[in-house]
């Protein structure tokens, strides 16, 4: 089936032209509890959110993002991403400043260093939209658009260095918040060092502000492969026909794209919308990647699916999506331990060499390990033989 995306609404008094201008969309970012309160009727708990969490952690939309957001509904899941409630300023059962223990990886000013092949380096601290589960709280939001130049240098400096290094993934902050020139000066410098083969960024712009992917950023993007963008889509609702234009646009200049959702309570923790955000992407020859466990970082308890939900989720997907278009739950081990996918356990008993399972829609079979030992048919040689005939029959 053909599948249709809608535009989001242009708002009154904005022209056409600004509403697609990337810069025009940052200069107008809704940032504090008067911005929101002139689009959205702000609930109790929102407003509370707004006067505690403001002094604590960022808050910033787009225009265009918030105008995907239902205006009256505190439960829509947009809504959820975009604004802090009172839940927020609640420590929560882990709450770690630092999730994924960066801090510990850090071996140089803004690279982080986890895995042998393979460097996170974070060439901003910015994003057009802080999502209220973000990771990255402790870091990003401060006021270093792009990292200062000693420190560009350095951690630039670290990767020629280590010659292992194969991957580079410009991260922060959001790092298609930079402009073309800023950015093109860093893909130029990682290319000019020999070991560095792939350079991903990851990027929420093309949600939340698709209008970023021009004709001019592609282009520019083109003279520096292989590189690859990894985004974030959480909900069928952000896919728009801009978002579906920015994808588009992307991989027609041979940047594949990767989406990497996160599973959030009360706003994508349902079998059916992962399916809708998923079928959506690969359609649009994006490849759904990572389905992450939500990490715990402070204030997130509303928002996080216990471990048990999440397989739950992903047993149910695999009987409504083909490989292509399954995204892999993961988890980061809290602390800086590295990802663990997490996978439905299909096996219902076993034994000697051999195991027994249940597939997605209740069929159960056992397999059997190879027998080295070469054992004899176990099946009699003349039913076996009146079921290769009939299975050449129906060849034929
Ligand atoms: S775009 Fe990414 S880094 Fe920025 S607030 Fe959202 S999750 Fe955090």
């Amino acid at each position: 089936m053909k599948l249709h995306f809608h535009s989001a609404p242009v708002p009154e008094g904005v022209s056409l032209a600004d509403w697609q201008n990337w810069q025009w969309q940052l200069r107008h970012s809704l940032k504090t509890k008067d911005d929101f309160a002139s689009r959205f009727v702000l609930s109790e708990h929102e407003a509370a959110g707004f006067d505690a969490a403001g002094s604590t952690f960022q808050i910033r939309s787009t225009p265009y993002y918030a105008s995907l957001a239902a205006t009256d509904e505190p439960k829509d899941p947009i809504r959820q991403i975009l604004m802090p409630t009172k839940h927020e300023l609640k420590f929560g059962a882990q709450a770690l400043l630092d999730p994924l223990g960066e801090k510990r990886n850090n071996p140089a000013p803004r690279i982080i260093h986890r895995y042998p092949d393979r460097v996170l380096f974070l060439v901003t601290d910015t994003c057009s939209v802080y999502c209220r589960y973000c990771t990255r709280k402790h870091f990003t939001g401060g006021d270093e658009a792009f990292v200062r130049s000693r420190d560009y240098e350095m951690a630039l400096s670290y990767i020629r260095s280590r010659p292992g290094v194969r991957e580079v993934i410009l991260s922060g902050g959001d790092p298609l918040t930079l402009s073309d020139g800023q950015l093109e000066r860093v893909l130029s410098d990682l290319r000019s060092i020999d070991s560095v083969e792939i350079i991903r960024i990851g990027s929420r712009m093309p949600v939340v502000c698709p209008m970023r992917v021009t004709p001019e950023l592609v282009a520019m993007l083109r003279k520096f492969h292989p590189v690859f963008l990894m985004t974030h889509f959480n909900h069928p609702r952000e896919i728009t026909r801009e978002a579906a234009d920015a994808l588009t646009l992307l991989v027609d200049h041979g940047v594949p794209v990767f989406n990497q959702l996160v599973l959030l309570n009360g706003i994508n923790n349902d079998a059916a919308i992962i399916q809708a955000v998923s079928r959506r992407l690969l359609y649009l020859r994006a490849k759904p990647y990572y389905m992450f466990q939500c990490d715990p970082s402070e204030g997130t308890d509303h928002l996080r699916t216990s471990v048990d939900e999440s397989l739950a989720i992903q047993r149910e997907l695999w009987g409504r999506l083909s490989g292509l278009a399954m995204p892999n739950l993961s988890l980061d081990i809290p602390g800086g331990g590295g990802k663990v996918g997490l996978v439905p356990n299909f096996e219902v008993s076993r034994g000697d060499g051999w195991r027994s399972f249940e597939g997605w829609d209740g069929v159960r079979a056992d397999y059997v390990d190879p027998d080295p030992a070469g054992r004899a048919r176990p099946i009699d040689a003349d039913q076996y033989q009146d079921e290769w005939a009939e299975l050449v029959s129906a060849k034929n």
